[in-house]
């Protein structure tokens, strides 16, 4: 069989080889999961969250192990590696707890002595399809609802990062999950998505991953109507009033930029400053940047840096001026690395502004007045994540209402647990995650009267 390299960020070098699948593979663990799907759904809720419980303890057995296969295929260092295994993690154990929870509604009926009951059943196959920048996160996000709900499940991970989609995948079976009910393939993506695409016993699709290919999904299932829930990125404003506490916010910022070094679509990616601290700010970014005290990982790959790269040689030539770029660290050998890098000088209208720059640039943009800047922040197709930095509590409720962005942090930069639920307004996607919202998505609604 045809087989395909899995390459490290951190040093090119080929880490693993594995098959090639594609539409045949992927249309024999369809029938496999479609096969299966009345036994799952039939178990008793209590043992699938025995089996989730199970699968939680071993891939905290196995954290450190998990972060080193991340680490190695993803790039990002170490210690956020084990940060994102535990993140993962908590929506394994949610969703054990959150597996016997699901109840319908019993209530009278518009007939005298007749009842009507609305109860939720498993949807059917789903089919996950899952991006490089959270190879586990990401992963368990959409798998551990999907069985606790009753689904079978096929997980397409990235290409770029599928290890560590195996590892938790050998670990759910050694947990109990029957094999037809969480199977996973990789290889030739678009073959592997034109068998979920043309197979009508997949009835939904989460999909995590750009715009684009999120588009193409939602088209190509209208043939079958799938439900799809889809998490399409970002463009994340983030606002800080003039009366911020800016030591703080400055750290805050810092942290959330660098979180996977600039690749999450929650990045804060637009920083709107008030221009009366516009100075103060930089002058206290750069001072913690040249601090070099935080550990960055390389880009996931030369596509990706090379995108980074144009975005900012383009902004440069439209008139923006790069305000201070970081040395780059001596222990880093990677030519995938990006040095952190400010930008000033930019207007709405430059490609890094308009897109998701993917990398640890900050694009420093200035305001004049609250209304304009809500205005500026929603004057976007996404409506992701949203960022709002100041002391005055009643005021960033106030902007929150006004910002069209599905999850908006104030006075933080981080946006995501499992108890939370995650998703977009506008062009950023379909549904949410996370949450017991993120549970229900995996069930239809049944009205009976009886
Ligand atoms: P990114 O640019 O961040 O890699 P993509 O949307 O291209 O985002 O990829 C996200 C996920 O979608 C990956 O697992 C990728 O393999 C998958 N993917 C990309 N194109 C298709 C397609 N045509 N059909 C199915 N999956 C796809």
């Amino acid at each position: 069989m045809k087989t395909f390299a899995i390459y490290s960020p951190n040093n090119n070098q080929i880490i693993s080889e594995l098959d090639y699948s594609g539409f045949e593979e992927t249309s024999k663990l369809i029938d496999k999961a479609q096969k299966g799907f009345d036994n799952w759904k039939n178990i008793l809720p209590l043992r699938r969250a025995e089996i989730l419980e199970k699968w939680y303890e071993l891939v905290k057995k196995n954290r450190e192990l998990i972060a080193k296969i991340m680490h190695e295929e993803q790039g990002k260092p170490i210690e956020e590696a084990l940060i994102e295994v535990d993140y993962g993690n908590s929506f394994i154990k949610f969703y054990a707890q959150e597996a016997t929870r699901v109840l319908g509604e019993v209530s009278t009926s518009f007939k005298s002595g007749q009842w009507s009951m609305n109860i939720y059943e498993p949807i059917g196959v789903v089919a996950a399809i899952t991006p490089w920048n959270f190879p586990c996160a990401m992963v368990t996000k959409k798998i551990a609802p999907a069985i606790a709900a009753g689904c079978p499940i096929i997980l397409k991970p990235s290409e770029e990062t599928p290890l560590t989609a195996i590892k938790l995948h050998q670990l759910a079976i050694e947990a109990g999950v029957p094999e037809e009910v969480f199977s996973l393939v990789c290889g030739d993506y678009k073959e592997i998505g034109r068998a979920f695409l043309e197979h009508k016993e997949i009835k939904m699709i989460s999909f995590t991953g750009s715009i684009e290919v999120g588009k193409y999904l939602m088209r190509e299932s209208a043939n079958s109507v799938k439900k799809l829930v889809l998490e399409l990125g970002g463009n994340a404003p983030c606002i800080i009033l003039k009366d911020a506490n800016l030591d703080f916010t400055v750290q805050k910022i810092i942290t959330g930029k660098f979180r996977n070094a600039g690749q999450a679509c929650t990045s804060p990616n637009r920083i709107f400053v008030a221009a009366e601290i516009k100075d103060i700010f930089i002058e206290k970014l750069v001072i913690e940047l040249k601090k070099n005290n935080y550990k960055i990982g390389p880009l996931i790959n030369h596509a990706q840096k090379n995108r980074a790269v144009k975005l900012l040689e383009d902004a440069v030539a439209c008139g923006a001026k790069v305000f201070f770029q970081s040395d780059i660290p001596s222990n880093q050998n990677s030519d995938l690395y990006f040095p952190p890098v400010i930008v000033t000088n930019l207007t709405d209208d430059i490609k890094l502004v308009k897109d998701e720059a993917f990398s640890p640039i900050f694009s420093i943009l200035t305001f004049s007045s609250e209304e304009e800047v809500v205005k500026r922040a929603n004057d976007t197709d996404y409506g992701l994540a949203a960022y709002i930095f100041s002391q005055d509590l009643k005021k960033t409720i106030e902007i929150s209402h006004k910002l069209n962005f599905g999850v908006i942090a104030i006075n933080d930069s981080g946006t995501a647990n499992e108890k939370t639920i995650h998703g977009g307004f506008n062009q950023s996607g379909l549904g949410r995650e996370g949450g017991k919202e993120g549970l229900m998505e995996y069930f239809e609604n049944k009205f009976i009267v009886f």
